[in-house]
């Protein structure tokens, strides 16, 4: 094929979007390991679970072993409001560089929301909307999951409360106030309207809170109203199998022009939209039929894969969520004031943790300073003014595109554009000022989160 037969923004056709999300769990050998109930340390069952999640969703979180499963038509129409979504060649970008390297992207951004969390968000309203449910709670830490969920929600006409990390509560107001557009109720935490949230508030008076805070008070609001559920943004299974979707979609693109791509990157949080990415290239390499590089890449602030400990952890601060095995910081770590909310959680998806450990997947952290610097270079060349998380990917797909100009390589990048950062011009005005740091957490810092890990048998 021909380079210039590729056009610039690959659209697959409404009618060729995928019809299944994929759930690359059934490919692995090495399950991840199951949620644990942090009294007991046995398995969450599934009765356990649903007083927590919604039914249907519980099912997909225990589902180690259908490899397919049905995307609703109801899911999918909301999907055409903003997908397919385009598969980016960044020619602009590669001339730039000077690199031989083909670079594509895969932009989720081209929605209200501004980046890929709508896709599990509606996901997520719509079986809490088929169980019956008044309403859902969440958490939101920049902001993003919070409002995608509230779109989703008014779609469907249930109720939404968002507990939100405070100190973005107090400097994102904007994205708060989108929030509350779509009807969601905004709450700043930690608050005094959970229990949780007031022992928070008394053992650390002035906290300007953390995600794993948020969580905390989400979940005790779910189960302390009749009719609620608790969901959640990332790091659940059942979120990667949502964002399938995206690596479906870039797999099919791909296809049409018979592109293989040689390295696959995304930036990873709490690995949901990576692990989306890559699902379908990770089945084949699982099965033995495909071979690919696929890199995660975290904030240098935040570094839970590249300097955490792989071990059963808590998933929120306040310690009421099961166990998870995971790359963990430890659920008291919280990070230093970096620009990219949507990156500082302490843990990371047990799936990716599990392809982590085995070895199909690498990971590396990059500073805030050279991903804001990778950002520009991108806006001003490619258009698209990236989401700090997202520039965490932009920073290593440029640093691989610049190696294969050394070496003469010709490689096909892939990586995930997750999202838009125009609610995040704060960072953007620290950077231009020269007046943004980076900051690396420091061996002692560390060792304190990790004392946090539990010990228990099996888990020293
Ligand atoms: C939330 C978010 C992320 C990180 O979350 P993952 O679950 O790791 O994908 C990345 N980019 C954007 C734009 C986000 O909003």
């Amino acid at each position: 094929m021909s380079e210039s037969t590729i056009p610039y923004k690959i659209y697959l056709k409404e009618n060729d979007m995928p019809r299944q999300w994929y759930n690359m769990r059934a490919d692995m050998k090495n399950k991840p390991a199951p949620l644990l109930n942090p009294e007991t340390h046995e398995p969450m069952t599934a009765e356990e679970l649903s007083a927590v999640f919604c039914e249907e969703l519980v099912k997909q979180e225990l589902n180690d072993s259908d490899r397919y499963i049905d995307i609703p038509r109801e899911i999918r129409d909301f999907y055409k409001m903003y997908r397919p979504s385009p598969l980016v060649r960044a020619y602009c970008l590669e001339k730039k560089l000077a690199t031989p390297a083909k670079i594509y992207y895969k932009f989720e951004g081209n929605n209200t929301s501004g980046s890929h969390k709508l896709n599990s968000a509606i996901a997520q309203a719509y079986y809490a909307k088929k169980q019956g449910l008044k309403g859902v709670t969440t958490e939101t830490g920049a902001g993003q999951w919070g409002t995608a969920l509230s779109m989703a929600c008014a779609y469907l006409e249930l109720d939404c409360q968002v507990y939100m990390v405070k100190v973005s509560y107090e400097q994102k107001p904007f994205r708060r106030e989108v929030m509350r557009t779509y009807g969601a109720a905004v709450t700043p935490s930690p608050s005094a309207t959970t229990a949780v949230g007031r022992r928070i508030l008394a053992e650390h008076p002035g906290t300007t809170g953390s995600l794993g805070c948020a969580i905390s008070e989400a979940v005790e609001a779910a189960a302390s109203q009749e009719g609620y559920r608790y969901v959640l943004g990332s790091v659940l299974n059942q979120v990667m199998l949502h964002q399938s979707v995206i690596g479906m979609e870039t797999k099919a693109a791909l296809d049409q022009y018979k592109i293989v791509p040689d390295i696959i990157i995304g930036c990873a949080g709490g690995g949901s939209n990576l692990g989306g990415l890559i699902a379908p290239f990770m089945g084949e390499k699982l099965r033995g039929e495909k071979n690919y590089r696929f890199i995660a890449v975290e904030p240098a602030s935040c570094p839970s894969l590249t300097r955490g400990r792989f071990a059963y952890d808590f998933c929120d601060t306040g310690k009421v969520c099961p166990l998870a095995k995971m790359y963990t910081l430890g659920s008291g770590f919280i990070p230093s004031a970096n620009h990219s909310g949507g990156l500082r959680y302490h843990g990371m998806s047990s799936t990716l943790s599990q392809l982590y450990h085995d070895g199909y997947m690498e990971a590396v952290s990059v500073e805030q300073t050279s991903v804001f610097e990778a950002a520009k270079e991108f806006a001003r060349v490619e258009g698209i003014l990236p989401a700090p998380e997202s520039s965490h990917a932009i920073r290593v797909a440029v640093d691989e595109a610049l190696r294969c100009k050394e070496s003469g390589e010709e490689k096909t990048i892939v990586f995930g554009l997750t999202g838009t950062g125009y609610f995040d011009m704060t960072a953007y005005e620290k950077f231009n000022n020269g007046e943004m740091h980076d900051y690396i957490p420091s061996e002692e810092e560390l060792k304190r989160g990790l004392a946090g890990i539990p010990r228990f048998p099996g888990n020293e």
